[in-house]
């Protein structure tokens, strides 16, 4: 298998409101879509569409019509759904506003992603044959931990996001980790530092390599090679939901490309690059797995 995503999966209920409401406040909604979702799912969609590789998705859902939507919407994708588990637990639910400027609020309710901290015989021979492995923090550090013990020689590909409180600081988790990929508050809740510059110093010496996305400002790819800044690709955003997701499912199926190595910088600048045209084309349009883009679309923004 070219790339194994051990994450979550849910069904987006999504609002479109003039503006993301304030504490107390109220606003009417003039649209509502149930959409698919869950940084696992988008970003197992998001290396399929890429081309060439070959996806598995692990993860959790429950026993009810959101959770067979939200499978059979990976299968559809033709992507390896026999590592979902179905638990006893809702299928888990995002709650996301969307605001006319393209900007997002979202709650999300974890439910089945919540259920498992270790993963089955089945998952782990998955995992155990991987190129490159992609985990989030949607689901519990210690489901990502026990994927992370199974990987043989995949390239592990942490998304630190959402931000979460880990036992030690995360310095367990950090030890298993050959990519990290964060975006600016990511950066400074792992950190602990204001400046990304400065959390980067701090732990390059703690992974081989940090991605840090910047919206519409890009990313910085940093290795002790060097560092690099990687330009967005200027488009007007209509719904960033996912932008994240898409980015890291594109430069994971670029690493898997490439063997089990983690490659040199040139290369991971290439591979961001990829990530950020296809977020730049998911952005332009609402939904998260339903905006994620071909590689066609992605090959033409790339000539
Ligand atoms: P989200 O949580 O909304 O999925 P994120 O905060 O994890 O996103 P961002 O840093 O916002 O991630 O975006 C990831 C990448 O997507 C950026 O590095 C950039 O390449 C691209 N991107 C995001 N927003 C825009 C935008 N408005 N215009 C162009 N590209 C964008």
């Amino acid at each position: 298998m070219s790339v194994v995503v051990v994450g979550s999966l849910n069904r987006d209920v999504v609002t479109r409101v003039a503006h993301v409401p304030g504490p107390g406040e109220t606003v009417l909604a003039t649209d509502l879509v149930r959409t698919a979702g869950g940084k696992g799912g988008n970003q197992a969609v998001a290396a399929k569409r890429a081309g060439g590789a070959r996806v598995a998705f692990i993860g959790a859902i429950g026993a009810d019509a959101d959770g067979r939507v939200l499978r059979d919407a990976l299968a559809a994708d033709d992507i390896d759904v026999s590592g979902i588990e179905v638990v006893d637990a809702p299928t888990g639910t995002a709650l996301i506003s969307v605001a006319d400027d393209g900007e997002n609020a979202i709650v999300v309710a974890p439910g089945a992603n919540a259920q498992r901290t270790a993963l089955t015989e089945h998952q782990r021979t998955l995992v155990a044959d991987a190129r490159v492995l992609v985990t989030q923090l949607e689901i519990p550090a210690a489901l990502v931990l026990d994927a992370a013990s199974a990987r043989g020689s995949a390239i592990h590909v942490l998304n630190a996001a959402p931000s979460q409180p880990v036992a030690d600081g995360g310095a367990e988790l950090l030890a298993t980790v050959d990519v990290l990929i964060v975006n600016e508050h990511e950066m400074r809740d792992l950190s602990g530092r204001t400046d990304i510059e400065a959390g980067v110093d701090d732990l390059l010496g703690r992974v081989p390599v940090i991605v840090v996305t910047l919206g519409s400002a890009g990313c910085l790819v940093a290795t002790p090679e060097g560092r690099r800044r990687v330009a967005a690709f200027p488009v007007d955003a209509v719904d960033t939901t996912g932008a994240g997701d898409t980015f890291c499912g594109v430069f994971a199926a670029r690493l898997a490309a490439g063997g089990t190595a983690v490659p040199h910088l040139d290369l991971l600048v290439d591979a961001a690059r990829a990530g950020a045209a296809a977020a730049s084309l998911s952005v332009q349009r609402p939904g998260a797995q339903d905006s994620v883009p071909t590689a066609r679309e992605v090959d033409v923004l790339l000539e």
